[in-house]
């Protein structure tokens, strides 16, 4: 390793709920939901550089400055008139377009990571502001553990950590735009909303069962009337005997809550002898 080299972990999240509210003026969906760290995650490496660049080992995330890490760095420099550079190199593991904020936690990764690099001193409370300008869930990607998300996700309560959880991540072999998802939802067909006082009640509580009652997700009868292969992993994943399966954000992913790490796995097997889904364990963190 480089003596300057800085490697970072940038985690995924999960919604334990999802509850869209309504509308707001600026086009955005005012939302309440309920966030979640978990141990699947990027490996992000910074290395001193003039120039500035961003290279990926994954071919479905673009290198250079599309790349959100890149966003990420090029805001901070552009903020405090910084004049130096960095090479990212990002080592994917997060499945890329599956809702759990992959680009969102590089972003993330990089402002924490830049910020100490290029000795910069933004508080934590003028990178949240500057994340929430480049992605809803960069906020919370800042911070991670537990929190309630409100307004358009950027807005923060920090809870204690939720119950422990063994997960089972399981994303057919399509991505889901977030858009999309958002311009084909309907209040009106919307089956179970979460109830997001109750879950917050039994994580200050832990209170898993409670938890677990309180959680839902209102963004699947979108995504499931889009891709009707989303519901059918669901659906799979009662049949193995989950305690909770819900949607990853605005999916594809599904994760399903085993009764166990040996669940974790064998649900993994089961769910492997099925082409075209990637599977993997996960726990909360
Ligand atoms: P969201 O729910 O915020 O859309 P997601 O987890 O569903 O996030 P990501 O994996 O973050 O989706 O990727 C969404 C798109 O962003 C990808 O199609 C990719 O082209 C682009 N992208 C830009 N930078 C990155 C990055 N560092 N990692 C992953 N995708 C990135």
């Amino acid at each position: 390793m480089g003596e300057n080299q800085i490697i970072v972990n940038a985690y995924a999240k999960l919604n334990l709920s999802i509850d869209v509210l309504g509308k707001r003026s600026d086009g955005y969906h005012q939302v309440s939901m309920l966030m979640q760290s978990i141990s699947l995650h990027d490996e992000v490496s910074i290395y001193p550089s003039n120039g500035l660049t961003v290279e990926c080992n994954n071919a479905a995330v673009p290198s250079g400055p599309d790349n959100l890490a890149y966003k990420a760095a090029e805001l901070l420099k552009r903020e405090t008139n910084y004049e130096g550079g960095a090479r990212i190199v990002i080592n994917k593991n997060i499945p890329v377009a599956a809702g759990l904020a992959g680009g969102s936690s590089d972003a993330a990764a990089v402002m924490l990571a830049l910020n100490n690099l290029w000795g910069l001193r933004l508080t934590i409370g003028r990178l949240g502001h500057l994340a929430g300008r480049l992605g809803s869930d960069i906020p919370f990607c800042l911070l991670g553990g537990t929190c309630l998300a409100t307004e358009r996700g950027e807005r923060l309560t920090l809870l204690p950590p939720a119950p422990h959880f063994w997960l089972v991540l399981a994303k057919p072999d399509f991505g889901v735009p977030t858009a999309q998802v958002y311009d084909n939802f309907d209040p009106q067909k919307v089956q179970k909303r979460p109830n997001n006082r109750v879950a917050v009640k039994a994580i200050e509580a832990g209170d898993r069962e409670l938890l677990l009652q309180g959680m839902e997700n209102v963004l699947e009868s979108s995504t499931f009337r889009l891709y009707p292969q989303v519901e059918e992993i669901k659906e799979l994943m009662y049949r193995y005997g989950v305690e909770k399966a819900m949607m990853c954000g605005s999916g594809p992913t599904v994760f399903g809550i085993a009764r166990g790490k040996s669940h974790a796995s064998e649900i993994v097997r089961r769910l492997q002898e099925r082409n075209g889904i990637f599977v993997q364990v996960a726990e909360t963190i």
